[in-house]
């Protein structure tokens, strides 16, 4: 009555149809309702049913005969319901999301695959090789991603939320294009006489010189069987820096030379040079600003390589990204210069960071399985 005094129905009839449809309306509520609970939730109240039978079943096993109770030990028990109605449901994703969000998963000193897998991924946040040890490196390379990337307090050790943050600066920074842009071209070429055309990633000749610790860096002459995965994850950190770290806007364009087998560098006038075979990107970049020249682009963004990813000049510092020089650092005695483009490589890595294991022949496995997954299946 009141809401069609506030609707100013004043009418009688008006009124009177009204209140008979609420009637209606309230009847039908009603009967909805018996019908609910005499057909749908009495016939699910079978806990406390359930909950005593077993009770009663475990006060017979106790009072009756070794013979019954040895019966019974061969029949699969339920596992008891509770009493008092309450039920659990644990979903070990969210577990480990909730409870680990600040626990420590690794810290300095310990020793892990998972780890390895960190020294990768990260390593353009001040550089690493892929050991499987939690080093100093390691500790320093986690604290940049967290004051740089993650934006949080530095802690310098892995928990849930680092691992979460990882996978993250992946899907963020996608390299599926440039990957591509990086396979041998070698197909695309007309090759001398008797060379065979590879797959995107050498045939894997010189295998014998491999591992052979004898052979000066620079002249092994092995085809990696892949591009080796340190390079696109330092590509990614550093795509990272240039576009929040430096206000020049300078963008990568794309990767001109990624792979290069024999059959490509003897199509290219007997070329000798070995670190393209899965060691080394060459990336040309673009800048919107036609008043500082290329070769000044290029010098410049390889200073931010240089300032976040721990990248050096040349080969003489082991573990780290190399670069080749550009005009800046140019000496008489240089012969190869990247003035146009960024060359850089991971030639300066220790054999034991040079195992097939790490050059890989898709972005995939670039990629690897996420991180969560990792530690999820770790248990
Ligand atoms: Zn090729
Ligand atoms: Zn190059």
């Amino acid at each position: 009555e009141a809401g069609l005094d506030e609707l100013g129905i004043t009418e009688p009839y008006l009124r009177d149809f009204a209140l008979d449809v609420v009637d209606e309306a309230h009847k039908h509520v009603k009967s909805n309702w018996q019908l609910e609970k005499a057909q749908r939730i009495k016939p699910s109240l079978w806990w406390q049913q359930v909950a005593q039978a077993q009770a009663q079943t475990q006060t017979q096993t106790q009072t009756t005969s070794t013979e019954q109770s040895d019966a019974n030990a061969n029949t699969p028990k339920l596992s008891n319901l509770s009493t008092d109605g309450k039920a659990w449901f644990i979903h070990p994703v969210a577990m480990v999301d909730y409870f680990a969000g600040n626990n420590i998963l690794f810290k300095k000193g310990d020793k892990d695959e998972i780890i390895r897998e960190i020294n990768i991924r990260l390593a353009g946040f001040g550089g690493n090789v892929p050991t499987d040890e939690f080093t100093e490196r390691t500790e320093n390379m986690i604290k940049q991603f967290q004051r740089d990337y993650m934006q949080v307090e530095e802690t310098g050790v892995v928990d849930m939320n680092v691992i979460k943050a990882i996978d993250e600066f992946q899907e963020e920074y996608p390299i599926e294009t440039y990957f591509t842009q990086a396979k041998c071209k070698c197909s695309t070429l007309k090759l001398v006489e008797g060379d065979k055309v590879c797959g995107g990633f050498g045939n894997g000749k010189f295998e014998k010189q491999k591992q052979d610790a004898n052979t000066i860096e620079m002249y092994r002459k092995y085809e990696y069987p892949g591009l080796h995965r340190t390079l696109f994850w330092v590509l990614r950190a550093w795509k990272f820096y240039l576009s929040h770290f430096d206000q020049r806007n300078m963008k990568i364009e794309l990767v001109k030379s990624g792979y290069r087998c024999w059959s490509d560098n003897n199509a290219h006038n007997f070329r000798k040079s070995t670190n393209h075979m899965g060691k080394a990107l060459d990336i040309h970049m673009i800048y919107n600003n036609t008043k500082i020249s290329l070769e000044n682009l290029c010098d410049d963004a390889r200073e931010v390589m240089i300032s976040y990813c721990n990248a050096h000049y040349r080969w003489q510092v082991k573990n780290v990204i190399s670069l080749e020089v550009g005009i800046r650092e140019k000496t008489p005695k240089d012969t190869a210069i990247a003035a146009t483009w960024i060359h850089f490589d991971v030639r300066s890595f220790e054999l034991k960071y040079l195992e097939d294991k790490y050059f890989v022949k898709s972005a995939e496995q670039v990629n690897g399985l996420s991180m969560r997954s990792l530690i999820t299946n770790k248990g």
